[in-house]
């Protein structure tokens, strides 16, 4: 059996920790997910969060400092553009990019003269998300081309998933946070877990690292609106709930009462 002492657990949050709500604001982790990482988070090498959320929110959805175990987790927020570490307490933010600001003023008017105005959007500092889930399905597909021109127009990078898309700075996505992380924890083996498409360069970092050598396991924690990591994954499970009772399994295999 791996040794935990030895695994990094490496794990997405909305749509794999947390079920997918309509209002992103009360996508809290999924209770049994969290008795699992309270239970392995003493016997990894390393239990991190690598989200396309702000730190700050994940910290409050985990409710992860509501209880033992995770003082020695780390959260990397916004693809791995923030990183808070529970040891320590401290919270690495970059500055805000000028880009972001700008289209963050130009949006609410570019919305409504595309008829789209009940897009929801969501200012996450570093990059500006436009939601479509409960409000206007498929909007941002009709859409897709001219919100690939505004993105090239400011300067920002599009990062697609389910009912969302994000514009942001180009240069950190999840593959290089994990890569980033592995660097840094140096572990035996790396377990890795996501549902959508900003999970996909985790995953072909996931398949590198076996490459050369790791004991590398990937988890789709799958739904029918996104496919795209089903063929490269080891586990598939049925979304969140699944999630949970997998990550129970492995704290039973890990952390034995
Ligand atoms: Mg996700």
């Amino acid at each position: 059996m791996t040794d935990p002492g030895r695994t990094l657990l490496a794990l997405d949050f909305d749509g794999t920790l947390a079920p997918i709500v309509q209002d992103p604001a009360s996508a809290w982790i999924h209770p049994g997910s969290l008795a699992a990482l309270r239970r392995l988070g003493p016997v990894l090498r390393e239990l991190t969060i690598i989200t396309g959320r702000p730190v700050d929110q994940v910290r409050r959805l985990g409710r992860f400092e509501d209880g033992p175990g995770l003082d020695r987790m780390v959260v990397c927020g916004q693809y791995g553009a923030e990183r808070w570490d529970a040891a320590s307490g401290e919270v690495r933010q970059p500055h805000r990019p000028q880009a972001v600001s700008d289209l963050a003023a130009r949006l609410p008017q570019w919305l409504e003269e595309h008829d789209a105005s009940r897009i929801r959007i969501e200012d996450k500092g570093l990059a500006i998300a436009l939601h479509t889930r409960g409000v206007a399905p498929g909007l941002l597909d009709e859409l897709r081309p001219q919100i690939e021109a505004l993105a090239a127009e400011v300067g920002l990078h599009l990062e697609p998933g389910r009912q969302v898309i994000e514009l942001r700075s180009a240069g950190t996505d999840k593959g290089q946070t994990l890569r980033r992380v592995v660097g840094r924890v140096e572990p035996g083996a790396v377990i890795y877990a996501g549902d959508d498409l900003g999970d996909l360069p985790a995953f072909e970092e996931g398949i590198a690292l076996r490459e050369q050598g790791m004991d590398v396991t990937l988890v789709c924690s799958a739904s029918d609106e996104q496919d795209a990591l089903l063929a490269l994954a080891d586990v598939v499970l049925d979304g969140p709930d699944a999630v949970a009772a997998w990550l129970g399994d492995l704290a039973d295999r890990f952390a034995p009462a």
